[in-house]
Parts: structure tokens; sequence; C-alpha cells
């Protein structure tokens, strides 16, 4: 039985790939700090090859046991929650990856750095390939999350290039589903939220900038297919279907049934333009593509909720 570490698995992404790693068979230890989730999104892994250990990643990682796979996920993902913890941010970003990359390398398993589209920052190329560098604003307030990613990103190549660790980086673009806090600042969470409570959907700017959304099912099967694999550079997972704000906001009222008012607030400082995953790449070498279309993804989440989508929505 293969045995797989999880950073961060209490979280949103964490605790579906968990459940997908036991499905698969694996023993999976868990490592959260539970700085911003709760034990409530693993409290149904009730598996003997299931492990919790509450752990933060800042400090130094011990295992006693063997271990095949290490997938780095801890990191303040949320807007809300490195704005608010900008320290903790590129600490977990810098200390946290040290650590999980020295796990990697004293257990000689395969790691996975959860890596994000952010490291594009607003991006002047459209789709975004992986060859892309990226334009990142060091010292904007996004800078503590996404120069935290751009840090790991060469920590864990240079663990591979110089001390021989068997690497991967998996460059995430928005992801959703069941298990997303609903006060998490990101875009969906929040618009089902204001939706289903008949409040203002909040839409930044005027709603014409664009992302491209996952269905976390589709994310969490590209994410063990490059574990997987023997790939050591990124790899963008994404869904390349997207969108604009505006039509996001439409969509959701609409399935929601909702009779909420779109309403436009001030764009967030640095909020990138466009977003959208070439993910060449990913079809290539992991014959991966997004199964999940936006809009029954979104049903699953409402279900998720306790809420049917509209009838004929
Ligand atoms: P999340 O906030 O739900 O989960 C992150 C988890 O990491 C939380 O449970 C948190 O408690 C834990 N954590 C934070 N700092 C820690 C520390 N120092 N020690 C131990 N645990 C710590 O976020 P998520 O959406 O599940 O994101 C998971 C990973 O995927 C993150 O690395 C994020 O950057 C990346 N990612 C997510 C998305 C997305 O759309 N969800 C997009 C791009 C990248």
């Amino acid at each position: 039985m293969p045995t797989s570490v999880v950073t961060g698995g209490a979280g949103f992404l964490g605790s579906h790939l968990c459940e997908a790693l036991l499905e698969r068979g694996h023993r999976v230890i868990c490592l959260d700090n539970l700085v911003v989730s709760t034990l409530e999104n693993i409290d149904h892994l009730r598996d003997d090859a299931f492990v919790f250990v509450n752990h933060d990643v800042i400090e130094p990682i011990v295992i006693d046991e063997p271990v095949d796979v290490v997938f780095h996920l801890a990191a303040l993902a949320s807007p809300v929650d490195y704005l608010r913890m900008p320290l903790h941010s590129l600490k977990t970003g810098s200390y946290g990856t040290h650590h999980a990359l020295g796990l990697a390398k004293w257990k000689r398993a395969r790691f996975v750095l959860a890596s994000t589209s952010e490291v594009y920052g607003d991006p002047e190329v459209h789709p975004q390939p992986e060859t892309y560098w990226g334009n990142v604003n060091p010292i904007g307030p996004r800078g503590v999350y996404d120069e935290a990613k751009r840090y790991a990103e060469a920590l864990t190549m240079a663990y591979h290039r110089q001390q021989g660790v068997d690497t991967a980086i998996a460059r995430i673009f928005n992801t959703y589903g069941p298990r997303m806090r609903a006060h998490d600042g990101r875009a969906i969470p929040t618009f089902l939220r204001q939706a289903l409570e008949g409040k203002p959907v909040t839409v930044f700017g005027d709603g014409s900038q664009t992302r491209s959304f996952c269905y976390v099912d589709d994310l969490v099967r590209g994410i063990v297919l490059l574990a997987e694999s023997g790939e050591h550079l990124p790899v963008n997972l994404g869904n390349p279907d997207e969108k604009t704000l505006l039509e996001l906001a439409r969509l959701i009222i609409r399935l929601a049934g909702s009779s909420s008012e779109i309403v436009f607030e001030a764009l967030p400082v640095d909020d990138p333009q466009v977003r959208r995953p070439d993910i060449t790449r990913a079809r290539q070498l992991l014959g991966w593509e997004p199964e999940v279309a936006l809009e029954d993804g979104l049903r699953r989440t409402l279900a998720s909720l306790g809420h049917e989508a509209a009838v004929g929505a």
C-alpha cells in the first residue's frame, strides 16, 4: 500500500485529494495546522488507512514510516486569509516548502507542489502556457501569495536539480466544488452565498475580467495523474472554458433560482484581467482534461449545500 503525505490536507482541495487517494488504496497522512480550516472537511474519512496530524509545516516534519508521495498543498490560498496573515503566507511558502521537500528527500518520495496560476500574475500572454514567466507585482498586497508560490517553484526545481528529488509542479487554476468556505473571498462561494441569501451579488470592476473554473474532481484526478507521471517541469491544471465574472454571477443567480441583483464594487489591487490555462502539456503528458462543465459542477456544488439547482435553469 503506497503512503501519501498531504500537507494542507484538511483544506478544500486537500480533503478531496485525501479522499481520492484513500479510494486508490493509499495510506494517507494528512498534515494541517487548521489555521483556516476545521476537521469538519475530513470528518467523514473514518478509515484505518487515514491519519490526521495537527502540524504547522513552518516547523520541520518528522514522520516515522516510509512515505511514497508528498503532496504539498499547505498555503493561505484565499485572498481574505493571505491579506490578513501576510507573513504566515510567506513563511508557509518558504519554510513550509523547505520542510515538505526535506521530507520527500529524506523518504526518497515523489514530491508534488500545489502551485498556482497566480505565478502568471496579470498575464500579457493569453491563454497562459507553462513557458510564460508571468507579470507579478512583488510588492503589492497579493505578492505575499504569488511570490511565495514562485519561490516554492524555484525551491522545488533546486531540490530536483541539486538534490535529485523526484519533484512535480502543478500550476492550479481556479477550482471550485463542495467544501469551499462561504466566506473565503473567492468568487464562486461568495456569489453562491449571496445568491442563496437573496443578497446583492458583488462583482468587482465591471465584471469583464475573465477566469476559468475547474470542478474539484477533475482537478484532483489531474494532480494524481501528475504524481503518477515522471514529469518534473510545471504542468497547468485547470479548465480552459473561460467566463467573465459577470457571466458567472448571472449563471449562479439563475441556477440558485435567486432574485438577487448584481452590484459592482472596486477592483482589488493587481486583480488579473484574464486567466485561462493552456492545457496542451497536461493533455499530452497525462492524457488529462476536465470533464465537468461549469453548469454541471455548480449544480453539484449547490446540491452539496442542500439546494437543488432551479428546474430548467
Ligand atoms: P484551503 O485554504 O482550503 O486549504 C489550505 C490548507 O492549508 C488549510 O487547511 C490550512 O489550514 C492549511 N495550512 C495553511 N498554512 C499551513 C501551515 N503553515 N501548516 C499546515 N497547514 C497549513 O485552500 P485550497 O483551495 O484547498 O488550496 C490548496 C492548495 O492549492 C494551496 O496550496 C493553494 O495555493 C493551491 N491552489 C488552489 C486553488 C483553488 O482554486 N482552490 C487554485 C490554485 C492553487
